[in-house]
């Protein structure tokens, strides 16, 4: 059994413009995401991050080299279950209170027994289960940013790629969530991908990637995987 939940080799992205050149904006990529990475991807606005993680997360497909999910199977079957995304933009559903936004991926995934036990539990352990019953559009951007996080945790999946889930948190709230959600990823075994501008939340995570005009110019160590 390999442990490679998902691998880039010479993944390229442009995007097309109408009536004018595509533009590149991901050339030359390598990279490997393995069973219980952190991984964090700093850089720039606008070099990549965001195309990249989407594209490891089989959400778009590269203009051209290779994507693939050894660990996991065919792109069309990563999400729920295996693969969650926290997109950087507001993603929960407007008409759900939180709860019942952060119990839709079990439900999809027909695992409904116990999703709200867990979905409170979750709550709890973060100390937001004041905002069970309320809905999005009733939450701080903060709020919503913790509770698409806690949506993502909610299945145990195996990667969670998270784009920028603390950038509307103060330093000090978002150390102490990411403190949670890294505890509850190693003992349910996640590996998470974090894109982030915050040095203290990047530097919290195993490996470092840098992004810089389109291209993965660095990857670097930082310390032993948990
Ligand atoms: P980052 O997350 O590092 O800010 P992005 O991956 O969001 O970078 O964007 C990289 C570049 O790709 C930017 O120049 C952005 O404008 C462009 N871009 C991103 N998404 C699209 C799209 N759907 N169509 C056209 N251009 C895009
Ligand atoms: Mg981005």
């Amino acid at each position: 059994m390999t442990d490679i939940l998902a691998r880039a080799e010479g993944i390229a992205m442009r995007y097309p413009v109408p009536g004018g050149t595509p533009i590149a904006v991901l050339e030359g990529i390598d990279c490997e995401i393995a069973q219980r990475d952190r991984i964090a991807i700093i850089g720039p606005s606008g070099s990549g991050k965001s195309t990249l993680m989407h594209i490891l997360g089989g959400l778009i497909a590269p203009t051209s080299g290779r994507v693939e999910w050894p660990a996991l199977g065919a792109r069309d079957t990563l999400m729920p279950e295996n693969v969650q995304f926290v997109f950087q933009s507001p993603s929960l559903f407007p008409a759900l209170d939180v709860l019942g936004n952060i119990t839709l991926p079990l439900l999809l995934a027909s695992r409904d027994a116990g999703a709200k036990d867990r979905a409170h539990a979750l709550l709890a352990r973060f100390g937001l289960e004041e905002l069970a019953a309320k809905l999005p559009e009733e939450l701080s951007g903060g709020q919503a940013q913790r509770i698409a996080m806690l949506r993502a945790l909610t299945t145990a999946p195996r990667l969670i790629l998270a784009d920028e889930p603390t950038g509307q948190l103060d330093s000090h709230t978002a150390e102490h969530f990411l403190d949670g959600v890294l505890e509850i990823a190693a003992r349910a075994g996640i590996a998470i991908v974090i894109a982030t501008h915050d040095a203290h939340v990047a530097a919290r995570m195993a490996r470092l990637w840098t992004m810089d005009h389109g291209r993965l110019v660095k990857s670097a160590q930082q310390m032993e995987d948990a």
